[in-house]
């Protein structure tokens, strides 16, 4: 698998951290996890192939996670590059994802379910495994966050495995979730002194790898509190016994 972070931010505009949208290669195609306003027009900035994109994964509605997918829509429904596609793209996402879609869409008649190739809308329960793309299971994991959002476990043919927690609250349930996986993909929000419980801050960011135990470990969605901290000599003060990657748009990755 490979990894492209399109954004390594949050809501809060930024000069260099856009949205939360990141890029992941399998096997079986390619997947957009989360799509903020931001990540479409990302992807095409890292030259990926946005026309062909198979499949998307909404870990939950915060606009910041989900905002780009109506105008991603209303772009491949119009655009000439789109025209002559005839693969399907699925989307998948928790309870809620067609009424979202549905309400993007009856704001303005978009007609964003009419596109020149098959769209197909799928939501998952958290724990049920799903194919995600052909031969690629896939398992969504609730997390303390919103009411709907789901970290997902992604393994291919290939047998790499990858977790992506989204946002989320500190929960023990996520490390054995995302135990032993090739990478994992999780969210710091913020360094300390986090003013919600429905994020992590570093240290519970750690101790979640240090249970998880994973191959190697990208911390995202960072606010703009993180600008100024040595994110390396931060990280390496709590001893994460695997290498600890700080998210910057643009960072790739082979898993
Ligand atoms: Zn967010
Ligand atoms: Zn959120």
């Amino acid at each position: 698998m490979k990894l492209v972070v399109l954004g390594s931010g949050t809501s809060v505009p930024h000069s260099k951290r856009s949205s939360s949208g990141y890029w992941l290669e399998t096997s079986g195609g390619s997947i957009l996890l989360d799509c903020s306003a931001s990540s479409i027009h990302r992807i095409a900035q890292e030259k990926l192939d946005w026309v062909n994109l198979d499949a998307v994964w909404i870990s939950h509605f915060h606009l910041d996670h989900c905002g780009g997918l109506a105008p991603y829509l209303f772009g491949t429904k119009h655009a000439p590059d789109t025209q002559s596609r005839t693969k399907p793209l699925r989307i998948f996402g928790a309870n809620g994802l067609r009424k979202l879609l549905e309400a993007f869409d009856q704001a303005n008649n978009y007609g964003l379910f009419e596109q020149p190739f098959p769209l197909e809308i799928i939501e998952v329960e958290p724990l049920e495994v799903f194919e995600i793309l052909p031969g690629v299971e896939a398992v969504a994991l609730s997390t303390p966050h919103t009411e709907d959002s789901n970290a997902i476990h992604i393994r291919d043919t290939t047998g790499k495995t990858f977790v992506y927690s989204s946002d989320t609250g500190p929960t023990d349930v996520l490390a054995a979730f995302a135990r032993k996986v090739d990478l994992l993909l999780m969210e710091c929000s913020f360094f300390k002194n986090k003013p919600v419980k429905t994020h992590l801050e570093l240290s519970e960011a750690i101790h979640l790898i240090r249970k998880a135990e994973p191959g190697r470990a990208v911390l995202t969605h960072l606010y703009p509190e993180w600008d100024n901290v040595n994110f390396d000599e931060e990280v390496r003060k709590f001893s994460p016994m695997c290498e600890v990657i700080e998210a910057f748009d643009g960072l790739r990755l082979e898993i």
